[in-house]
């Protein structure tokens, strides 16, 4: 028990890591049609990349607990498969490991000073 919740926390402190990384890779290839982004699975060994458009990781990251995954990299015991195509999988991180990405959400930090939307999100866990 004690060693799945430290996989749990591990977990999403690396995916929110990853999330921060590719934050800068899309500031950087803004223009490019399918970047590659880093795959954001709770594998602290994983380097694998997806592809997927602007407007697809936006919607993903417009939730502070949502995270793009290559298919197969996903943790049952703290996360669910809530999207899917043949190129990446999305899970929901739910439990401890969900408010944990949630603190760490560098968007959600950013806007912490002001009107925070993210907000919305607490309710429905
Ligand atoms: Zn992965």
């Amino acid at each position: 028990m004690l060693q799945r919740d430290d996989h749990a926390i591990k977990g999403a402190k690396n995916q929110s890591l990853i999330r921060a990384v590719n934050e800068h890779v899309e500031a950087v290839v803004r223009e490019a049609a399918n970047p590659e982004f880093l795959c954001e699975c709770a594998n602290v060994d994983c380097v694998e990349t997806l592809e997927l458009s602007i407007m697809e990781y936006e919607s993903i990251r417009s939730s502070p607990v949502r995270f793009p995954v290559k298919h197969g990299h996903v943790f049952p015991e703290f996360e669910t498969v809530v999207e899917e195509n043949e190129r990446y999988a999305v899970v929901e991180k739910f439990g401890e490991a969900g408010e944990i990405a949630r603190q760490e959400d560098p968007r959600r930090r950013r806007a912490a000073a002001g009107s925070d939307p993210g907000t919305a999100d607490e309710a429905h866990t």
